[in-house]
């Protein structure tokens, strides 16, 4: 572990620390280190020795769209969701640190009456983890009102505009270069009356909580939707619903979320994956997708 003990001056360091501690889901192995960077400075300067020092690392939001697997990791996880906290609003423009709470930033830019992030209102993740893999819902998408994404490649920090991003349903370039780091956003966000985005929030909060299991612990969708069908259609009508492995289930109320219903194995949720996707591919030849990022699995990552 000393080999991390350099980095203390960037941040508050964590070893051997349970994943289950740090994803949605519950699931996961251990982590040899884990570091909170203080801050942006403190993370531009941790960024530059990791690659410098070529250590294995991996950075993190919050854990709302990991499976992570049972196996410990060898290597270091960034967390960003303590650090890059900032928000600042001038006229319609909001500038945002990837480590904001997506559901705090719907909330404040309501309170700006500003519109454009009430689709966001009740997805449990960051800023950056929601640019990664373009984070949507309701027809809406992090990516509609972006104007620009401050990112680290290359060995430092250069802004992107949003049309050099290659942006698709559940799918962004952030995934084709995994060693990308998305620092901070601008959005161009629209006037509107502050209690009408408040009511739209409030209804699509109350249809949230009546079609998804926010009781227990899961990583939301676990499929991408195929083109023909919607992804619970497909599992429900190859009989998954409620379907349980191990302490893992297809949610009765959401067959699209696998729940973690008692002390599940990551194992245990790779098995109803792959077994969702045999029968759905025997049953109608579709592929399904996964939507949850796949964290140190050999066969996946
Ligand atoms: C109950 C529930 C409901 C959900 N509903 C929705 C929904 O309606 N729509 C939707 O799209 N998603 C939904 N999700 C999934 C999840 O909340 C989103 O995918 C969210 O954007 C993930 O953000 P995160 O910070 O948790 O990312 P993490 O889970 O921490 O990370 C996911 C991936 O993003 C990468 N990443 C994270 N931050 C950065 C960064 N700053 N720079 C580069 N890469 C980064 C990580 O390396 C990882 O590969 C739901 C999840 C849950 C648990």
């Amino acid at each position: 572990m000393d080999q991390y003990a350099k980095y203390q001056t960037y941040g508050e360091i964590k070893y051997h620390v349970s994943l289950k501690k740090y994803t949605s889901i519950r699931v996961g192995g251990t982590v040899d280190a884990m570091i909170f960077p203080h801050d942006l400075n403190a993370l531009l300067g941790l960024l530059k020795e990791l690659h410098e020092d070529v250590l294995e690392f991996k950075v993190w939001g919050m854990g709302s769209n990991i499976l992570a697997s049972d196996e410990p990791y060898h290597g270091l996880i960034v967390k960003l969701d303590r650090c890059l906290k900032s928000v600042v609003f001038q006229a319609n423009k909001v500038y945002v640190q990837a480590g904001v709470s997506l559901i705090a930033l719907a909330y404040l830019a309501a309170d700006h009456a500003l519109s454009g992030f009430e689709f966001a209102s009740g997805i449990p993740g960051s800023v950056g983890g929601a640019l990664f893999m373009n984070a949507g819902a309701y027809k809406h998408d992090i990516y509609e009102c972006l104007e620009k994404v401050l990112v680290y490649r290359n060995s430092r920090a250069e802004w992107l505009d949003k049309s050099e991003i290659e942006v698709k349903y559940r799918h962004t370039s952030f995934m084709n270069h995994r060693n990308w780091i998305i620092l901070e956003a601008v959005f161009n966000c629209n006037e509107a009356d502050k209690q009408r985005i408040m009511n739209t929030m409030d209804g699509r909060r109350q249809r949230r909580i009546e079609s998804q299991p926010l009781d227990l612990p899961s990583a939301g969708s676990v499929f991408r939707n195929p083109e023909t069908m919607s992804a619970w259609s497909c599992i429900d009508a190859v009989g998954l619903r409620g379907h349980r492995i191990g302490g893992a289930m297809f949610s009765e109320k959401h067959s699209n979320f696998i729940v973690n219903v008692d002390e599940a194995k990551a194992q245990d949720i790779l098995n109803l994956i792959q077994l969702a996707q045999a029968k759905v591919d025997e049953e109608f030849g579709i592929k399904l997708k996964p939507e949850i990022e796949f964290f140190n699995w050999s066969s996946y990552d």
